[in-house]
């Protein structure tokens, strides 16, 4: 280990070495050429694709920093977004069954089930992977406003659509706008506490509010990149003389044409994944408008699988890092120059979805957070899929959700088993344990009503 592997958690929190390969995975991370400070976990963390999910790590561009797919993760960008409807709890009353079965055909999912926006050929993509949510909102999917309460503006410069490849955008083509699988979901939720009434202001969140959580990445084309690029860069590695302990961390120096190369993917990939939910945004706006005749905000839209160079302070010198999060949410504190107008002072927007049937955060950036300005991006998993699909039948935990006043629109019994909220952390305490720890700070929790299940 090059330096040091600090987890945040609880005892409670930390995954079960038996079952759990996470903190082998954190020891091995801090292996990679130019880690800077520390190997870090997140609350949340779990077993992931080489590095774990909940990780974040920072390497140094100038001293032959790594970057490697595995610190990203397969769902480039995979993300989420929260929307506020101008409409409370009792708005709902006799009217959510109706509208959930509106976002039900409304919103397409599940493996190869269609799209928002079907494109007809893969020129058509280009525009996708260069301006993201921005040319969305251009083509007429969405309002300006929008763009102002997306991480990044919701597009990222240096996207190389010629570094996507021809099977990715294959993949891409029938996908923009469609939440994907499993633990990809769509839920329309109630703001059941605020715990920091200035900053819920300035987010557009007061109690009672109906609001919908949004969890997507960039699909196929996503995973594609990932792929190529790993096998890539596993050809490459010996020539820069880079030896891991796990070939699930391939990786190469970032200022190499293998490392530039997967970073041009990985922002087209990261644009796709943000015009992906600007597009399911706006599906729902017309379900909202059309059902309820109410108009619904962006509070905010952030990634938890990304990679990004960045300026950090290290050691009092000014350094560039390239930062992977994977499974982990930039936190940023109050006052820092990339918060979008109106956000200076409460720090940027962290969404947290918890589980389908139990609650969500809103938490916000603090100053002095010792992660990178990072924080966690869930409940994390503490059971396979395939030990949640073992555990439950989809059948009754529907019946159980529904009993407890939330409904179920989903795709299949066996993938809403996979999501049972027995296979994940209790969020509450990986909240706790996150603020604690002072990676962030709690603005609201909201709960469930509806779920709409990739
Ligand atoms: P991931 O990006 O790691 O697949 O998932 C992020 C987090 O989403 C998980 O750790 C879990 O806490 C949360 N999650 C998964 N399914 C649902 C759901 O249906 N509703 C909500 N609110 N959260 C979910
Ligand atoms: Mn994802
Ligand atoms: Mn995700």
């Amino acid at each position: 280990m090059r330096v040091p592997g600090i987890v945040f958690a609880s005892r409670a929190l930390l995954p079960d070495p038996s079952t759990d390969q996470a903190l082998r995975q954190v020891a091995n991370v801090a292996t990679l050429p130019g880690i800077a400070r520390a190997s870090y976990a997140m609350p949340d963390v779990h077993w992931g694709y080489g590095f774990p999910i909940g990780g974040v790590a920072a390497t140094d561009v100038a001293l032959g920093g790594v970057v490697s797919p595995g610190g990203v993760g397969f769902d480039i960008s995979c993300g989420v977004r929260l929307l506020a409807a101008d409409l409370d709890r009792d708005g709902l009353r006799n009217r959510l069954g109706g509208l959930m079965d509106i976002l039900g055909h409304a919103i397409p999912r599940g493996l190869h089930r269609g799209a928002v926006w079907r494109l007809p050929t893969r020129e058509g993509l280009h525009d996708i992977l260069t301006g993201g949510a921005q040319y969305a909102v251009e083509a007429g999917h969405g309002v300006p406003r929008d763009l102002l309460r997306c991480e990044d503006g919701g597009i990222v410069t240096g996207a190389e659509p010629a570094r996507v490849s021809a099977r990715a955008l294959e993949r891409g083509l029938g996908q923009v706008g469609s939440l994907g699988s499993g633990n990809h979901f769509l839920e329309v939720q109630v703001v059941e506490e605020i715990y920091h009434e200035p900053a819920a202001q300035a987010f557009g969140l007061r109690r009672d509010q109906v609001c919908v959580m949004i969890h997507c990445g960039s699909r196929g084309l996503g995973h594609q990149v990932c792929t190529d690029h790993v096998r890539l860069m596993e050809e490459a590695m010996p020539r820069y003389r880079i030896a891991v302990p796990d070939r699930q961390l391939a990786c190469v120096p970032v200022e190499s044409p293998e490392g530039r190369a997967y970073l041009g993917a990985m922002a087209a990939a990261t644009n796709y994944a943000r015009a992906n939910r600007q597009l399911l945004t706006e599906a729902t706006r017309r379900a909202f408008e059309s059902h309820l005749g109410v108009a619904v905000d962006l509070v905010y839209d952030v990634s938890h699988n990304l990679a990004g160079l960045e300026m950090h302070d290290l050691d009092g010198e000014r350094r560039q890092l390239c930062v992977h999060r994977k499974g982990a949410t930039k936190a940023l504190p109050p006052w820092h120059p990339d918060l979008p107008p109106g956000l200076a002072e409460t720090g940027q927007p962290v969404l947290i979805p918890g589980t389908m049937g139990t609650a969500s955060y809103v938490l916000a950036g603090v100053p002095g957070n010792p992660a990178f300005h990072s924080t966690c991006h869930g409940a994390g998993r503490t059971q396979s899929r395939h030990a949640a699909a073992r555990s439950i039948r989809g059948r009754t935990l529907r019946d159980d959700l529904e009993a407890h006043g939330i409904l179920v629109r989903g795709t299949s019994w066996q993938g809403l088993a996979e999501e049972a909220p027995t296979a994940y952390k209790d969020i509450d305490t990986v909240v706790e344990v996150s603020t604690g720890a002072g990676l962030c700070g709690k603005v609201a929790r909201l709960v469930p009503v509806g779920v709409v299940k990739g």
